[in-house]
């Protein structure tokens, strides 16, 4: 048996999906479990929920997807509050001790935390902590900032957490509970998303709204870069804090939310996740006017809103000419030598009346690794396919990311080490165009004047993580982002 599939191998990796609540009345345990579920998307290699009803907290979190972890239901776990969290990690860091939520007892009782983003200056900051004498449990950077929070002196658990998030560096969305409050917290940039939306009995907050709608909760606004909210019985609304004491003057919003990772469904910082796609498209297609196809057609399912936007720009029609088996597991049996399978093959099947002696345009979101296009090209050529025009809603990938994003080290970009001509050439396509980051950026109607993060694609790194990472001691355990 082989652990993944070649097709994902090739994207670029969500870590975390978080979500918390806060009822008035009723217990929040079921409401998490089905918020998780719809953020499953940001991470299937653990989940877990903590739950408080005032006095004790209980909490359950295992590996696997959500429905795996919850098999036999939520019925242990009650109370009026709960932060819950879905991860992804790189392999080795994929351990039973670093499933979130992490929970300790402090002086003001139980404390749990879950977090999405990555921590630049964990390795400082643990390294710091560890001297003065804490132990960590784990190798989550988040572990650094419960340690944080659990020591400062500060009165109030809010007036904790600011302290503690004017420490960090980085991307975070941090969602804090103890027994009785629920604190949520965006990182000054707003490089991962947080939103705030309200149910008859309470509050919620999660790194999608989709996560809202399953719970019917209705969408109040984003949680602002740099802010805090403190959630409660004292208080009907929700009490803002701008905690950050060095506030930047533009933000720095993640463009792989709207390009791949966010679900198509969510509304993030003001945009509709599917138009910016279906806008990618059309801006692709504007910047390809010489490529003259009879179809488009996209890689299911991220690529398929941005190939219906340059269908309808490009006045071609989009048909479906891959078909994806939506019923593989996490792990499948290895091909032998003699079935000389293409991988790609177990997920995706060419339509081949579609694309038979077509000039056909594949529309997908992003080339990472560059492992999976050219077989896609294969297999579309196999079918008959005249010619293959690749056509790529994203620019290229040449740098990674420090923001809580799994990407390979730089030179396992394909775009750094490759020109696109390059690239063509090793997918075999008869063409490969890669979107303008003006064209992308201007896909985002809606957020047009905010500052956006596009380090992958041009190394412009907005609070100068490169460095901060470089200038990073040494760490005192395998460094784990979530
Ligand atoms: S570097 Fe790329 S993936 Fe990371 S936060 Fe910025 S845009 Fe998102």
């Amino acid at each position: 048996m082989t652990k993944g599939i070649d097709l994902e191998d090739d994207k670029l990796h969500e870590e975390c999906g978080v979500f918390g609540i806060y009822s008035h009345k009723e217990n929040v345990a079921l409401n998490t479990y089905w918020g998780l579920y719809a953020l499953q998307h940001r991470g299937q290699e653990s989940a877990g929920i903590a739950v408080s009803d005032g006095n004790n907290m209980d909490i359950k979190k295992g590996m696997g997807l959500v429905a795996d972890v919850f098999k036999d239901g939520v019925g242990e776990l009650s109370g009026h509050i709960a932060v819950g969290h879905v991860r992804y990690s790189t392999t080795g860091a994929s351990l039973s001790y670093n499933v979130q939520p992490l929970k300790v007892y402090y002086d003001g009782g139980n404390l749990a935390l879950v977090h999405n983003g990555n921590l630049t200056n964990a390795v400082e900051l643990r390294n710091v902590l560890a001297k003065e004498g804490a132990v960590f449990q784990t190798t989550v950077d988040s572990e650094a900032v419960l340690t944080l929070i659990a020591r400062s002196r500060e009165k109030t658990l809010g007036g904790r957490v600011a302290e503690a998030a004017n420490k960090i560096k980085g991307a975070f969305a941090f969602l804090i509970m103890n027994d009785s409050q629920l604190v949520a917290v965006r990182d000054p940039y707003g490089f991962r998303p947080l939103c705030l939306g309200r149910m008859e009995d309470g509050w919620v907050v999660a790194s999608e709204t989709c996560a809202l709608d399953l719970v019917g909760a209705k969408l109040v606004r984003d949680v602002l870069p740099g802010e805090m909210l403190i959630i409660d019985s004292d208080t009907e609304e929700p009490k803002s804090v701008m905690y950050c004491e060095a506030q930047p003057k533009q933000t720095a919003h993640c463009i792989f939310e709207f390009v791949y990772f966010a679900r198509p469904d969510s509304i993030m910082d003001g945009q509709s996740i599917y138009q910016a796609r279906i806008n990618m498209g059309r801006a692709l297609a504007r910047e390809t006017k010489h490529i003259h196809a009879d179809v488009v057609i996209s890689v299911p399912d991220s690529g398929t809103p941005a190939a219906i936007g340059y269908g309808l720009e490009a006045g071609i029609p989009f048909l479906e000419g891959l078909t994806k088996n939506k019923y593989i597991g996490r792990t499948f049996i290895q091909p032998t030598q003699k079935q000389r399978l293409n991988a790609v093959k177990i997920k995706l099947n060419v339509n081949k009346p579609l694309v038979e002696g077509k000039s056909v345009v594949m529309v997908d979101d992003s080339i990472v690794r560059g492992t999976t296009s050219g077989k896609i090209v294969q297999l579309l050529k196999d079918a008959g396919a005249k010619e293959v025009h690749v056509c790529i809603s994203s620019p290229p990938v040449t740098d990674p990311c420090y923001y809580g994003i799994d990407t390979s080290v730089r030179k396992e970009l394909i775009a750094s080490t490759k020109t696109v001509e390059e690239i063509r050439d090793y997918i075999k396509a008869d063409s490969l165009h890669y979107i303008s980051m003006e064209g992308m950026k201007q896909a985002l109607t809606e957020l047009q004047g905010s500052g956006i993060c596009c380090a992958c694609f041009n190394a412009d790194y907005p609070d100068n993580a490169e460095d901060t990472v470089r200038q990073g001691t040494k760490f005192l355990f395998d460094k784990v982002h979530c």
